[in-house]
């Protein structure tokens, strides 16, 4: 070990983490931070500066969780810090309708054209409830449609657990969601074409939508079989069924136009959260006009929020909104992610650790297995666990700071350079070496 790894210690987090487990559920706002899938105490952060942070102790690591998919231009962005001061000067809102507001629903409407109209709303699960509930209306049906290894927020009917296998109802993947909420869920594996034809051919008429993330990043990272998008698109449109597109990861992360736009499938409606609220809380479900004009005050569907458009929330994302469309933007992304991706392959092959990666855009996803080719949620499933967790713990002393789940993306923003791939791919030749 270098003297700085020897150097390294956790004692200000566990200590954090100590007080926080008294007075907050398992000591997290959100249980994936609470690293029981990878072991060990969870870390505390203070700082973060372009592609680094900071925590308790000091470390200092390169980040790829960037909040979990937020900071595309990586932490503090003079841009989204410079728009969040302004903002501050004029108020923190009205309850009231901004010229904000109008400007970032003019930018998404014009970056994802199947947006003919948008709603903001404060997270990415208020996002997919709001867009299941307007597909409910204006279909005037109840059923919807998930895929296996699929994350939409925590809404009730949508924590359906996976593997139950085409045609069956689901089961709830958590207590406290009435069974007869899940009842109306139909959960079918991911990129499986001829279940899919299978369910709508004998429920066709029942769906009210099919909810699916376009890439899915809450099963590591899968991509689509362009077939599968393209037949699931077909049966909705036959069977009057409405297509979500749930894009809180991918939009704006994968390409400018989100994954819709990289697959060429246009959905009837889409959510959105993560990169568009610019590190800040926000969500936003739009999509064709006809649809959306069910909602409460032009319709039935009622969908409201007491902070809805924030302007701080609103400042932020349009800054980021701004900055993502300057020409070559997602190509340097994406060539950085694959340097990344290429650096991390090339360093488990020397060490000859069974490992494969996937990639789409500034997302990737690592995987120890044999197997090639990852595109089932079962494939995901019989990675090594065992393997992760060490090799989590590993590029953690290493310097790195990964997501703390076998199961989540990884994010690169723009704000990593040659200097951090390096330093990544380095950790990352110490960490195989070391399994
Ligand atoms: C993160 C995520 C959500 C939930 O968003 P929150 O802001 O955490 O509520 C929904 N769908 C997908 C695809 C996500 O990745």
């Amino acid at each position: 070990m270098t003297q700085e790894q020897a150097a390294y210690r956790t004692n200000q987090s566990a200590n954090l983490f100590e007080r926080a487990q008294k007075v907050i559920p398992g000591g997290v706002n959100s249980p994936v931070r609470a690293f029981r899938g990878v072991g060990g105490t969870p870390l505390f952060f203070n700082h973060g500066e372009g592609a680094w942070i900071t925590d308790e102790d000091g470390n200092r690591y390169i980040d790829y969780i960037g909040a979990w998919g937020p900071l595309i231009l990586g932490h503090r962005d003079p841009g989204v810090i410079a728009a969040l001061e302004a903002q501050l000067k004029n108020g923190l809102g009205y309850g009231a309708s901004t010229e904000g507001e109008v400007v970032i629903a003019e930018t998404i409407c014009k970056l994802v054209p199947s947006i003919e109209k948008v709603r903001l709303v404060t997270s990415g699960t208020e996002a997919t409830m709001s867009a299941i509930r307007v597909a409910r209306g204006y279909t005037k049906r109840d059923k919807v449609l998930k895929f296996e290894g699929c994350y939409h927020g925590h809404v009730d009917g949508l924590l359906v657990k996976a593997g139950s296998g085409a045609l069956t109802l689901g089961e709830p993947d958590s207590s406290g969601v009435p069974k007869s909420y899940t009842d109306q869920t139909f959960v079918l594996p991911y990129n499986d074409t001829d279940a899919l034809k299978a369910l709508f051919q004998k429920h066709g008429d029942e769906i009210a939508c099919a909810i699916v993330e376009p890439v899915a990043g809450n099963m590591n990272l899968v991509p689509p079989r362009p077939e599968f998008l393209a037949t699931l698109r077909e049966v909705c449109t036959q069977s009057g069924s409405v297509l979500i597109f749930d894009e809180v990861m991918t939009g704006f992360r994968t390409a400018l136009g989100g994954a819709q736009s990289i697959y060429g499938i246009t959905p009837d409606l889409t959510t959105l959260g993560k990169v568009i609220g610019g590190g800040l809380p926000i969500g936003a479900f739009g999509g064709k006009a006809e649809i959306m004009d069910c909602i409460a005050p032009l319709g039935s569907v009622y969908q409201a929020g007491t902070l809805a458009g924030s302007p701080l929330g609103v400042a932020a994302g349009q800054a980021m909104l701004d900055a993502i469309q300057k020409p070559g933007f997602y190509e340097s992304l994406t060539e950085r992610t694959e340097q990344l991706t290429r650096g991390l392959q090339a360093a488990a092959d020397k060490a000859g650790i069974p490992f494969t990666t996937n990639q789409v855009g500034g997302m990737f996803g690592c995987f120890f297995t044999e197997q090639k080719d990852i595109h089932r949620f079962d494939q995901v499933m019989s990675c090594d666990a065992e393997r992760f967790k060490q090799y989590f713990h590993l590029m953690l002393q290493n310097q790195v700071n990964l997501a703390p789940s076998a199961f989540e993306a990884g994010f690169v923003s723009a704000a990593h350079g040659d200097n951090e791939i390096e330093l990544t791919i380095a950790a990352a030749h110490k960490a195989f070496a070391a399994l």
